[in-house]
């Protein structure tokens, strides 16, 4: 028998917060649901507990589904909002448009996506009026969702009167709001407020809510905290292959995260580890911060040759994000020392720039 593979140990890694592995307490509460039997698609007792912890983290009666995705959680909850000749309105770098592939479409039967901009990520309330206001005839798909992120993509954090503002937006001009809360953890840890003040308390109807880029294996939360809005909600589940038939090691997780408060924990550390780096790029010559750093991403420019000698040394992240820049990405288990690793090369390889002015 061949033994397995070495593991390719990716060292050296800001690219994504999924990159990392499981955390400790995900792990354990996987381990203590893989005891015995249990009925299957989610009618068992860690299913149930987990949806429990939910509604008390959240203050309300909310309906919980898990899912195996953000891609799935995201456009199932959309098509759930709209019929096929509807309109989603979010951000023009929203992972629900450039990041899916069309899913939200495709579960929608041709919802269309309409595109708002809105500095450093976060929607531009007047131009999400703009784009309801300016057709009203039969010929236009009719807006009937606002969706934001949040924390965003491009690292920034709506604050809770941000929030509120979009939810009284979205109240007035009638759309059903949807939050992509896929770093939801990381906003909440950035944020004086509670867990329901930034979502039904600002008027989400539903929230796509992350687990796997906080320390769990695989799976999301889709939480309807307007209830009537999940009406059938599980056929869709179902027939989008999303219901998990072992759903309890789904669920687990949820509970060894919120029971222990590593939920919290895990994207406040993410956080810090970001707020350090960004200090320490500050100081760095030729690169520049280009988004506001409020949760676990930083967002600098720098000349490309920077870049490429980085890379040479076998850093990864990300360009393709955004406007282009570089993102570097924490998680629940990015160490101090990482940080100080790549800060050193950084510095150590910019000194080497000839002097230039540093690019757009
Ligand atoms: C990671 C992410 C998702 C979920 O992506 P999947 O790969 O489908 O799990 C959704 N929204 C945002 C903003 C993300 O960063």
């Amino acid at each position: 028998m061949k033994s397995a593979p070495a593991p390719v140990l990716q060292k050296n890694q800001f690219a994504s917060d999924n990159y990392s592995g499981i955390c400790p307490q995900a792990w354990q509460a996987m381990a203590q649901a893989n005891q015995g039997t249990a009925a299957a698609y989610g009618n068992d007792p860690w299913t149930a507990r987990a949806c429990d912890l939910l509604r008390d983290f959240f203050e309300t009666d909310c309906q919980v589904f898990f899912v195996f995705n953000g891609t799935a959680g995201n456009s199932l909850a959309l098509a759930a909002l709209c019929h096929s000749y509807h309109s989603v309105i979010c951000h023009e770098s929203s992972h629900v448009e450039t990041d899916e592939c069309g899913a939200a479409e495709f579960f929608s039967n041709g919802t269309k996506i309409l595109l708002v901009p809105g500095e450093h990520g976060k929607v531009d309330l007047d131009a999400v009026a703009h784009t309801v206001a300016r057709r009203s005839d039969i010929h236009y798909p009719k807006p009937k969702v606002l969706s934001i992120t949040q924390a965003t993509e491009l690292g920034t954090v709506y604050c809770l009167q941000e929030l509120q503002a979009v939810g009284a937006q979205a109240r007035h001009l009638n759309l059903h709001l949807h939050m992509d809360g896929a770093r939801f953890a990381n906003a909440l840890a950035s944020l004086a407020a509670s867990p329901a003040d930034i979502s039904w308390r600002a008027g989400v109807d539903v929230l796509t809510l992350g687990g796997t880029k906080n320390g769990m294996a695989v799976g999301e939360a889709v939480i309807f905290f307007n209830r009537g809005l999940a009406e059938e909600f599980d056929y869709r589940c179902k027939q989008a292959g999303q219901l998990a038939s072992k759903m309890r090691f789904l669920a687990a997780p949820w509970i060894g995260l919120l029971e222990s408060g590593a939920y919290l924990r895990n994207a406040a550390h993410a956080n810090r580890c970001a707020a350090l780096l960004e200090s320490e790029l500050r100081k760095i010559k030729g690169v520049t911060l280009t988004h506001p750093r409020q949760a676990n991403a930083v967002f600098v420019s720098m000349p490309p040759s920077l870049i490429e000698s980085l890379r040479t040394r076998g850093w990864h992240f990300y360009t393709f994000i955004g406007s282009g820049h570089a993102r570097f990405m924490c998680s629940w288990n990015t160490l101090e020392a990482d940080i100080a690793a790549l800060v050193a090369d950084m510095r150590e390889l910019a000194a080497r720039l000839p002097d230039q002015a540093p690019p757009e």
